[in-house]
């Protein structure tokens, strides 16, 4: 199991939730985060940072975001290696 980051997240300015990660397992692009589902240790502290309700576990992804769940997955692959980690708040 592990989080994910689900279309809501979509241009959100705030980054409240990598704050709280003990593993510091988010990236991010120009258009949203993605969580490492290999890293989440489904510590669970992320999930009420988010104002926007963005992330679920992935177990609980709502149908209409279920594809959000290998596109993290994806993402990951392409921006781990590219030292695209997000751990402090910021303005995007
Ligand atoms: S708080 Fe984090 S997960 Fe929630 S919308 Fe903002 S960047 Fe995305
Ligand atoms: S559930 Fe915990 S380990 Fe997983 S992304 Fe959220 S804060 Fe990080």
């Amino acid at each position: 199991m592990s989080a994910v980051v689900t279309e809501p997240c979509v241009n959100c300015k705030y980054t409240d939730c990598v704050v709280v990660c003990p593993v510091e397992c988010f990236y991010g692009d120009d258009t949203q985060l993605y969580i490492d589902p290999d890293d989440c240790i489904c510590c669970g502290a992320c999930l009420p940072e988010c104002p926007v309700e963005a992330i679920y576990w992935d177990v609980d992804v709502p149908a209409k975001f279920s594809q959000y769940i290998q596109l993290n997955a994806d993402r990951v692959n392409v921006l781990k290696p590219i030292g695209a980690r997000v751990t402090e708040k910021q303005s995007r």
